[in-house]
């Protein structure tokens, strides 16, 4: 039975696999190895997931999502469309994306696929681990590790050797920021340290730049961009096609056309943006990763010079300015090999290759990412102060671990403690994260620190908490397994139900995962994003002209017609004539 890798990313994810010893990222039907993790519903309620959804997110942001994995481990609603079910919490949305890759796995290979090693940043919490868990279970598969993306990352490299390397991992992806410092010694990589930002990537490039685009936009016409959903995304979008083609040009330029409208007149950008410029936008955030380096570095007790290589991982470390002010800061440029924005999944493919017993000798080793402990009360000088955070396990433990600290009553026949679990380095519990907390009731009546209770955190290899206690020489228990945030694990009936949900999507259009987009070329895709601008500025006549010649074109692609190259010339001279038609240009 194979078991895959799944780098389950904000922006983009992929599946891996090991095959005869080798591992490969596995493709989809329109050959590419990268599923955008972006979910929406066609206006006929159609599923849609990947490139496919990505296409209409700037013609319907309303039944389009993406980034849900910054939502992962809350209970953020998200509205999509407005079929029988509108309403989906983040893991299902990442449960949808999950399927569409088991889907992909299962039509390369041919066979079924029901294990899974899935990724996540090092810093994720209980609650968002155990959120990724849950989706990955209502996918179907059977989640056989939820691990760190950098110590997937480091297992890609695959660089056992028989000396202990120190390796800095720097993933910079489309949402989120995370460096990790790892040791490697022969089989075994273990996490030192980790920092990150989950609300820092690619995406913050892209809407630095929007915002550029739509002020040169205002210098050249004397009017702001429409602040529509729609030409906002679609300036979005026009802002990140510029930044990948910066990462491989000193200049390039931006053509949007019918941004906006002055009367009968539309509004073009066509303009041309340095390479410089836009590292000026960017340097002040990259900045920022820098200060994480330094960071991870100080919490595993090593200099820049202590290490022996950097890995870059995630497509924003394609951007040269990144790699050269990690390589000024830390004085030594980082290892290139793997593609950074598949190293996660090759990764995550070898770790699952090891636990389903294909032969691929590398262990694993990972912290935590967060100290785990209680709030307490203590006895100061200035009497009982409460609310104080008692850490039980320090961060950057090596799990699974398991660690008991034993706690007294402060108060004379005080009947019941209550524990109340927290994540966090801050030594007032309240300032850090809460995970839940129980009460242990009927202590006995004894005098201030006369009963004992032992409070035993277990936190396993997936990233989940369980909590026991146990009253001193009573052996009374109480259990709490933590899942944060309102994320509850789901119970056998609730899985099921939820499988169910998300089975009927998928069959209620059996064309899922046959992705259309083959058909769709990216000049086709810009000719019917202005179009659809067009049909608010032409008058009635050329309005309905235009909207047959659309029709036409989606009957055509629906149909995957021979006359779609026809239409699509039709089409690109309809707007040409139109743009000729009185026009100005930026
Ligand atoms: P990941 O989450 O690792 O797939 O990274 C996705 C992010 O990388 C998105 O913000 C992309 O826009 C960005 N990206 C991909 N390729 C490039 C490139 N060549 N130059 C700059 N950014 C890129």
């Amino acid at each position: 039975m194979t078991a895959v890798g799944i780098d389950l990313g904000t922006t983009n994810s992929e599946v891996a696999i090991v095959e005869n010893g080798q591992v490969r990222v596995l493709p989809g039907e329109d050959g590419d190895l990268i599923l955008p993790s972006c979910v929406g519903f066609s206006d006929t309620g159609k599923l849609l997931v990947g490139r496919e959804a990505l296409r209409q997110y700037a013609a319907a942001p309303d039944r389009t999502v993406k980034s849900i994995k910054r939502w992962m481990g809350t209970d953020h609603k998200t509205t999509l469309g407005s079929g029988e079910q509108s309403e989906y919490l983040p893991h299902e949305i990442s449960a949808i994306i999950l399927r569409a890759l088991k889907q992909r796995a299962e039509s390369v290979l041919g066979e079924s696929v029901n294990q899974a090693v899935i990724t996540v940043p090092a810093y994720f919490t209980d609650a968002q681990r155990q959120a990724t868990k849950t989706a990955g279970e209502i996918a179907g598969f059977e989640v056989l590790q939820i691990i760190n993306e950098p110590t997937a990352a480091a297992l890609a490299y695959d660089m056992r050797s028989e000396e202990t390397e120190q390796v800095l991992v720097y993933d910079l992806g489309g949402g989120t920021f995370d460096v990790s410092v790892v040791e490697i010694t022969g089989d075994v990589t273990e996490v030192l340290a980790s920092h990150g930002n989950n609300r820092l990537g690619g995406d913050d490039f892209d809407r630095l730049l929007q915002l550029h685009l739509a002020s040169l936009f205002r210098a050249s016409h004397g009017m702001d961009v429409p602040d529509d959903a729609v030409t906002q995304a679609r300036l979005l979008r026009a802002a990140e096609q510029l930044k990948i083609e910066m990462s491989s040009h000193a200049f390039a330029t931006v053509r949007e056309a019918f941004l906006a409208s002055k009367g009968k007149t539309a509004l073009h950008l066509e303009t041309e943006i340095a390479r410089a410029d836009f590292e000026k936008l960017i340097s002040p955030l990259i900045e920022e990763t820098l200060e994480a380096i330094d960071r991870a570095l100080t919490d595993a007790n090593l200099q820049a010079d202590d290490i022996d290589r950097i890995i870059l991982v995630g497509g924003s470390t394609r951007i040269p300015l990144v790699r050269q002010m990690i390589e000024e800061h830390l004085g030594q440029a980082p290892t290139d090999g793997i593609q950074p924005d598949l190293c996660v999944a090759l990764g995550a493919a070898l770790q699952a290759g090891v636990l389903a017993g294909e032969s691929v000798d590398a262990i694993l080793v990972d912290v935590i990412p967060h100290s785990l402990g209680i709030a307490v009360a203590v006895n100061t000088q200035m009497g009982i102060m409460p609310g104080y955070f008692s850490v039980i396990i320090p961060r950057n433990s090596v799990v699974p671990v398991s660690r008991s600290e034993v706690y007294s009553t402060l108060l004379d026949d005080q009947e019941a403690v209550e524990i109340e679990v927290f994540q966090g380095e801050n030594m007032i519990a309240q300032e850090n994260v809460p995970l839940g907390s129980f009460r242990v009731e009927n202590l006995p009546p004894k005098l201030a620190g006369g009963v004992q209770v032992e409070v035993h955190f277990d936190f396993d290899l997936n990233g989940i908490l369980t909590v026991t206690t146990t009253e001193k020489g009573k052996g009374q228990q109480g259990t709490l397994v933590v899942n944060n945030a309102g994320m509850q694990r789901l119970s056998s009936n609730e899985l099921k139900q939820a499988r169910v949900n998300l089975e009927s999507l998928f069959q209620s259009d059996e064309t899922i995962g046959k992705s259309k987009i083959a058909t769709i070329s990216p000049e086709l895709t810009t000719l019917l994003d202005n179009a659809q601008k067009a049909l608010f500025i032409v008058d009635e006549a050329q309005e309905e002209e235009l909207q047959e010649l659309l029709d036409k074109i989606d009957d055509a692609i629906a149909d995957d017609s021979p006359e779609l190259p026809d239409l699509q010339a039709e089409l690109e001279d309809f707007l040409y004539y139109l743009s000729t038609d009185g026009t100005e240009e930026l």
